[in-house]
């Protein structure tokens, strides 16, 4: 069982004008939340104020200046009388309340089916809903004697640890880095910072009050991971600086036999029941196909392992690619170098977000600690903004005429929205605009989050944009398809990672010989993007399809599938199974399903390219579900669709 912090961390002590400070700067539909649950009173609710429609990233509901405040003295009266009686709680509203808030605090239709989903994310009756619980009793040597190897330290990785925990199964997780938090431990580039809210991008189980912007720097998120391993008692499981060469499976005992490499370059071969790899789709470096790469005499090396030991200052810089990851940090290192010539191949659609850089104020932070359950509504509040309300508009319209430029009506008038920001902050600049902005349709590519930083440093005076091809690297610098060649210190490749090479480098053998690369080519069929026929008790998170492209958060979506793989032990270890494997019709069914609905997403356009299409342009790392749909289906695993020895 986890340790589970909700309602609050903290009782109130304040005096009442400490606490009406503290409140000028909490998100008010939240605020009338917790004053419910205070309150134990659900009539503020059919009151004059309600919060508008939850919508691109407002906190505020729309409320007026004036309500707003009118919400404040109610709350203030309502938090003094919980202060006052010793921070009781009535009985938690039911089941039905709890949906009427739901509804109230975003303004908008929750749909029945959402309930039980949001009420399990938002752990809204103070426990964990997701931890693991046997159905019936398993003997403890049987559960040890069950190994698990997990294949990385990241979100999902650490996620799954906490779970095997739980369940009292054995497990090691083989980390190649030092450290724990895989993305958030390699991508320590300057000005690399989450860009999904993070009040909501956290273990459903795990609020961090503390985060100190609304989309905080990667130490913040690194040490955040970190700190969950340490808490949950996960880190004496990993061996760091360990990577998985190689995992064969041997049919006549259900073993893998996994070959493990330390960083001293020995290997050493361990026998595992089953494996669970939590590599994910974004750690292995790309770089351009281009000619003299390694003539450069400069310093040059990948975002995702930023040479800290380089003083920028006075350097020329060569920025190639202008994806997310060179989107943060192009304006973070122009304030420093001589000279950035950023290299863009193609441009990015961006979405407004005031908050993106701001810091989380005091007032907040007190209120996360200490009124109850306002964390879990403002958690909710973030998920529903980004969750299943978008997913509609992902997909082509077939009547549609003008499918150079959008996919539908609403994606047209994204891209209207869109294209008057951009305007905006161009200004007079035709050439400037002409740059930057994308012909493809809007949420073609991931969508980038902007607060006005990225134009801010394309104008700068020491910062260059290059919009034609770059066609070499020679000694002192980068040559692009015109001839023009520069000549600089540094070269930065913000070139991206081999997403759609799943489980690459590592070679992992099924049933029969088979080799998972050949088997699933360029196109993996997989049930659920976790398991595959011919690899019994091999699971995998973050796996082909189950990149998240239109909205929720990669952790949610790691809970869903940590969840399902855990269930399939308890299948095996209830039931004194030695092996689960997906048949192949099952695997069948859905990829049919999936490439289905993937191939009418807007990630299929043919006007662009992005890193969610294989080498042949179809869709084959990023989820087409809503995410009702996929909580739905990893639930439970449904039996029928594998095989049990
Ligand atoms: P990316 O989105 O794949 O971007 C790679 C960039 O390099 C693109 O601009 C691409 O151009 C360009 N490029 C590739 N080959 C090139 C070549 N030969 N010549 C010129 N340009 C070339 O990679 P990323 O920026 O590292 O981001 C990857 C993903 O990581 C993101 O989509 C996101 O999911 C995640 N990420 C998240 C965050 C965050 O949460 N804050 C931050 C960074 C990254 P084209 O667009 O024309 O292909």
């Amino acid at each position: 069982m986890t340790d589970f912090t909700a309602p609050c961390e903290e009782k109130i002590t304040q005096d009442d004008e400490a606490i009406a400070a503290a409140i000028e700067h909490t998100s008010i539909p939240a605020l009338m939340m917790s004053m419910i649950h205070m309150s134990g009173d659900a009539s503020l609710m059919d009151a004059e104020i309600k919060p508008g429609m939850a919508f691109m990233g407002e906190i505020q509901g729309f409320l007026s200046a004036e309500h707003q405040s009118d919400i404040r003295q109610q709350a203030l009266k309502i938090i003094c009388e919980y202060r006052d009686r010793g921070c009781t709680l009535p009985e938690a509203p039911e089941k039905s309340v709890i949906h009427k808030m739901m509804q109230f605090i975003v303004g908008d239709d929750v749909a029945e089916e959402y309930i039980d989903m949001m009420i399990e994310d938002t752990s809204i009756y103070g426990k964990d809903e997701r931890t693991f619980s046997w159905n019936k009793p398993v003997n403890d040597n049987d559960k040890k004697n069950f190994k698990v190897l997990v294949i990385g330290a990241g979100q999902s990785g650490v996620l799954a640890g906490i779970r095997l925990n739980e369940a009292g199964v054995s497990y090691t997780i083989a980390e190649k880095n030092t450290g724990v938090g895989g993305t958030w431990w390699e991508n320590n580039y300057p000005g690399a910072r989450v860009d999904v809210a993070n009040h909501f991008y956290s273990y459903s189980f795990e609020p961090n009050h503390d985060w100190p912007e609304h989309y905080s720097r990667q130490p913040q998120l690194a040490a955040y991971f970190d700190r969950c391993a340490d808490k949950y008692d996960v880190k004496k499981n990993i061996q760091f600086e360990t990577e998985v060469i190689s995992a064969t499976y041997i049919s006549d005992s259900a073993h893998w036999s996994v070959v493990l490499r330390t960083a001293n370059g020995k290997e050493t071969t361990e026998l595992y029941n089953a494996v669970i790899s939590s590599a994910g789709q974004l750690n292995r470096q790309k770089y351009p196909d281009i000619e003299g790469i390694n003539s450069f005499k400069g310093k040059a090396f990948h975002s995702s392992r930023w040479n800290w030991d380089l003083d920028l200052k006075g350097k020329r810089v060569a920025v190639i690619g202008t994806g997310a990851s060179a989107f943060q940090l192009v304006p973070e290192i122009a304030k420093s170098a001589g000279h950035v010539t950023v290299y863009q191949r193609s441009p990015n659609w961006m979405f407004p977000n005031d908050r993106y850089h701001e810091t989380v104020a005091e007032g907040k932070i007190w209120s996360l600690k200490n009124l109850p359950y306002y964390g879990r509504w403002y958690r909710f509040l973030h998920f529903w903004m980004t969750a299943d309300k978008t997913h509609q508009l992902l997909f082509t319209d077939p009547n549609w005429e003008h499918k150079d430029r959008a996919i539908s009506e609403a994606n047209d008038f994204t891209r209207i929205m869109f294209t008057d920001y951009l305007k905006a902050q161009c200004g007079d600049d035709a050439e400037l605009l002409e740059k930057v902005l994308p012909t493809y349709p809007p949420m073609g590519k991931r969508t980038l989050q902007d607060n006005g930083s990225w134009l801010g440093a394309l104008k700068r005076e020491n910062v260059t944009l290059v919009t034609h091809s770059v066609t070499a690297v020679n000694e002192s610098g980068v040559v692009d398809e015109t001839g023009a060649a520069i000549e600089v210190d540094i070269i930065v490749y913000a070139t991206g990672f081999h997403a759609s090479r799943f489980l690459w480098p590592m070679k992992i053998t099924g049933k029969n010989g088979i080799d998972l690369h050949e088997q699933w080519q360029d196109d993996p069929k997989t049930n659920l993007g976790i398991t595959t026929p011919n690899f019994p008790n091999f699971f995998c998170v973050y796996g082909p399809g189950n990149n998240l492209g239109h909205g929720g958060s990669l952790i949610f979506y790691s809970e869903c599938q940590v969840r399902y793989i855990l269930e399939c032990f308890k299948t095996l270890l209830e039931n004194g199974h030695k092996s689960i494997e997906c048949k192949p019709e099952a695997s069948e069914a859905y990829y049919q399903k999936f490439t289905e609905a993937a191939d009418k997403t807007v990630w299929a356009h043919e006007g662009m390219d992005n890193w969610y299409k294989n080498k042949s342009g179809k869709v084959v790392t990023t989820s087409p579900w809503r995410l009702i749909d996929f909580w739905q289906w990893t639930k439970q695993p449904d039996l029928s669709e594998f095989t049990l020895d």
